[in-house]
């Protein structure tokens, strides 16, 4: 069986978001077809888009999957569901999203999915935990993860000082 490591970007603003978040971390190892590999630290980040809402709580993990990258949408997607994640406005509060930020070295176009996710370049909150999780990482098409973080100001990014490992 082949398998792939992929990365996925966590969030959570609604519903004890640090606790939602170390949930989803250890959830992750027991998706269909999924092992995780480790978590990175938990972040906190002042809401992206509407400012209408409480700050975030972010993660990254590494897992390694024998899903095509699409079923595995499908288990992140479920995961959200099983944390009551409700349809809001863009980019509007939630319990858990679950991104698929890269899966392998594939670039994927479909219309439920663009990997890797647009949004890895320009965001702190994921840059950050992915470069804890691997600096040497290469984003299709952007680059190394080392090069895009030195051009990603830290702005209000910190890391929440836990009891929990770095690397499970
Ligand atoms: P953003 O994608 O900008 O971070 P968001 O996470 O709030 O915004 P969602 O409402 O969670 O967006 O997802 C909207 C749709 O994005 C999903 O239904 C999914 O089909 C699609 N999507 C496209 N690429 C990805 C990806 N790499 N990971 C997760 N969802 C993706
Ligand atoms: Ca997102
Ligand atoms: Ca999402």
């Amino acid at each position: 069986m082949v398998e792939v490591t992929a990365y996925i970007g966590m969030g959570s603003n609604l519903g004890n978001p640090q606790q939602q978040v170390s949930l989803a971390i250890t959830e992750l190892d027991t998706l269909e077809g999924c092992s995780l590999c480790r978590a990175s630290s938990l972040y906190a980040s002042p809401p992206m888009g509407p400012a209408d809402q409480p700050d975030y709580v972010n993660a990254g993990a590494e897992i390694n999957s024998s899903l095509e990258a699409e079923a595995l949408l499908d288990q992140l997607q479920a995961l959200e569901a099983r944390h009551q994640r409700e349809p809001t406005r863009r980019w509007g509060p939630r319990t858990l999203d679950l991104d698929l930020l890269l899966y392998g070295d594939n670039a994927i176009e479909t219309s439920r999915l663009s990997v890797p996710h647009p949004g890895i370049t320009g965001r702190h909150f994921v840059l950050y935990p992915l470069a804890e999780l691997n600096s040497s990482l290469v984003v299709p098409g952007a680059g190394m993860v080392e090069t895009l973080l030195a051009n990603c100001p830290r702005d209000g990014l910190v890391k929440i000082e836990t009891q929990r490992q770095s690397v499970v």
